[in-house]
């Protein structure tokens, strides 16, 4: 565990993106993605992310993104904090707290396996993120596959952030064929509230932690489509970005 030492100091903590429109809707963002994360999903591209191994970043300190925001504050009015998995980090909680006292909205990108941690946070003045993104990897009787074995986190994470105001949260699904498939599009879908926002990404067979994942096929864009359009009938927020 780091200390309040570290936190102020130079270790790094993660890599920058300094200038994003795609992460944060509707405004232009800085992006950081923390190092270290607490499930191994086969096709997740973030391999150095989440092993730490600081090979395709260039890695930045909590000072380096401090000095950053402080800097761009009049120009850039989101921060978010993604992974890896944000909620493993010591710096979390700090991050949101002097971003917002910098005034900026805060977006928090989770994998929803920690729900205790998302309930003090938004319980937090200070520490409530403006926005949070859950991905919802698969249905619950798949969710080993990403090397998770508590489902009733991932439930219990979903029912937390439907509490907050279907303006400021949206959940996220990869198009991974062998995780989801038309079943499991019903089954994660009657997890979620109807007026979620529900993006979906098709999944990149490129740098994929499992190599094996590397030979699979990624759904073609109208089967892509198809497994979306299905989603729609149930939730009307789903989209396929
Ligand atoms: S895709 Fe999975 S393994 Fe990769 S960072 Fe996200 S939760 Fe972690």
């Amino acid at each position: 565990m780091l200390n309040n030492a570290d936190i102020q100091g130079t270790v790094p903590i993660g890599a920058l993106v300094k200038t994003s429109l795609v992460d944060y809707p509707k405004k232009v963002s800085s992006a950081l993605f923390l190092y270290g994360c607490n499930l191994r999903c086969p096709y997740c591209y973030n391999k150095d992310l989440v092993t730490g191994t600081f090979k395709d970043f260039e890695a930045v300190s909590f000072n380096d993104v401090m000095a950053h925001l402080q800097k761009r504050k009049n120009v850039i009015s989101g921060f978010v904090i993604s992974g890896g998995e944000p909620c493993i980090s010591p710096f979390l909680e700090p991050l949101i707290e002097q971003a917002h006292e910098l005034g900026y909205s805060v977006k928090l990108d989770t994998n929803g396996t920690f729900p205790e941690k998302l309930a003090s946070l938004m319980k937090s003045e200070t520490c409530r993120p403006d926005f949070i993104a859950m991905d919802v990897k698969t249905s619950l009787d798949r969710y080993n596959l990403v090397g998770c074995n508590n489902t009733d986190n991932i439930k219990e994470s979903i029912k937390i952030i439907s509490s907050f105001p279907t303006e400021k949260r949206e959940f996220r699904t990869v198009l991974v064929p062998p995780l989801v498939d038309k079943d499991n599009i019903k089954e994660i879908a009657s997890l979620l509230p109807k007026d979620a926002s529900w993006q979906f990404a098709n999944f990149k067979n490129i740098n994929c932690l499992d190599e094996s994942y590397n030979n699979i096929e990624p759904y073609t864009p109208s089967q892509a489509k198809e497994l979306v359009n299905l989603a729609k009938t149930i939730i009307e927020g789903a989209n396929l970005r």
